[in-house]
């Protein structure tokens, strides 16, 4: 028996958006950009799926671009805009950012630009304060996560977006892990550019979406063909768009259920602080999505918890997937200023909409015994 609680790092693919996909990876496998029957059946279906997105984002079809997910929205988004503003070299982003914004940052560094880091209260919060002021005339680009893909911690974006637009600077949203979690409304929220992962709404992996606001200037991403309008050529990945595109749909039809999960949540690290001592919940003080828990364990190691889960067939991820098998603790721990003794003892849980109250139950049974065997063997043990 599988228990799978680390949706933050992927979500099974929704059967929905499986069976729209089928048809296109059987017969109906025509070229989008070809002037026949076969492509003109992908083509309409690339339209449908670009309307799914633009209506979960609340933005237009125009404004969104198909791309393989959140890296390459994020390389596209601050690379694009490096090279269409050469004037502006100053880039502003968060501490707790995924690593695909700070090897993106890193490479613009090498390029002569200067980055600000933003750092993060003790929840995990961003200061409203120190990013209105990091904001300078030579700024290209202000980058911040909706969702924290680790502690679940939402950034106030529309407080950030009056601040950065205010400013006349533009705005890129990493909102990988807020699609599906937390409502985002593009009518209402002054941001230029958003990317997300298809992968991560139960929609297929190699799949992603960006919204590029109408009239901005923004480099090519891939230089081919005249697909995306031109912004990302090479031959469309039609079934993966239409998993997308259903994917997509089904998360807005599914947000009501957004308060079972968190309930779900909360069951779950009330059992935890109940049943075991010396416990953390990391970015508890701070608005979170609904369905993530980031647990702190005195006195073990993370990675030893996990092992131990995963022998009971239960899925869970210490930090980010990408940190795994890191023996620090990761970035978004160490911005938070989590101490040591708890850091080492970190664990992701991940929910999701098919997860049940019986597999949240079956884990908060299970986690007391664990923990205290781990902790008896000794800090730090992987026995
Ligand atoms: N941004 C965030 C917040 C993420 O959680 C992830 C994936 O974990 C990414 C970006 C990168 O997405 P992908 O691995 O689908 O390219």
């Amino acid at each position: 028996m599988i228990i799978y609680l680390d949706n933050n790092a992927t979500t099974r693919l929704a059967p929905e958006a499986l069976d729209a996909m089928l048809p296109f990876l059987r017969e109906s496998f025509g070229n989008a950009g070809s002037g026949h029957v076969l492509g003109h059946l992908s083509e309409g279906a690339v339209v449908q799926s670009r309307d799914q997105v633009a209506a979960m984002l609340g933005c237009s079809p125009a404004e969104v671009l198909f791309n393989s997910g959140g890296t390459e929205g994020i390389n596209h988004a601050l690379r694009g805009v490096f090279e269409a503003f050469p004037g502006k070299r100053h880039f502003i982003i968060s501490a707790v950012e995924h690593p695909a914004v700070m090897a993106v940052c890193d490479w613009l560094k090498r390029k002569e630009a200067e980055i600000t880091i933003l750092g993060v209260d003790g929840e995990g919060q961003l200061d409203l304060a120190a990013l209105e002021a990091s904001i300078r005339p030579d700024t290209a680009l202000v980058s911040l996560m909706a969702a924290n893909n680790e502690s679940g911690v939402l950034f106030p974006l529309e407080k950030a977006a009056q601040i950065v637009k205010g400013k006349g600077t533009l705005l890129h949203v990493d909102a990988t892990q807020a699609i599906g979690k937390a409502a985002l409304d593009l009518m209402h929220l002054p941001i230029d550019l958003l990317n997300f992962s298809g992968h991560k709404v139960h929609g297929p992996k190699g799949t992603g979406a960006m919204f590029i606001r109408r009239g901005l200037r923004l480099k090519p991403f891939m230089l081919g063909g005249k697909q995306e309008r031109g912004r990302r050529g090479g031959t469309e990945n039609v079934p993966g768009i239409v998993g997308l595109g259903k994917a997509c749909e089904l998360a807005m039809a599914h947000l009501p259920r957004l308060a079972a999960i968190s309930g779900m949540r909360d069951r779950l690290e009330l059992a935890v602080q109940s049943g075991i001592h010396g416990v953390r919940i990391n970015g508890a003080g701070s608005a979170r999505l609904p369905n993530t828990s980031f647990l702190s364990f005195k006195g073990l190691e993370g990675e030893a918890l996990l092992l131990k889960l995963s022998e009971r067939g239960v899925c869970v991820s210490t930090g980010s997937a990408c940190a795994t098998g890191q023996k620090e603790p990761s970035h978004v721990l160490r911005a938070m200023g989590v101490p040591i003794e708890y850091a080492m003892g970190t664990i992701r849980i991940s929910l999701s909409r098919y997860t049940t109250l019986e597999e949240v139950q079956t884990v908060s049974e299970m986690l007391p015994g664990i923990v205290e065997s781990l902790r008896t063997a000794g800090p730090y043990s992987r026995a």
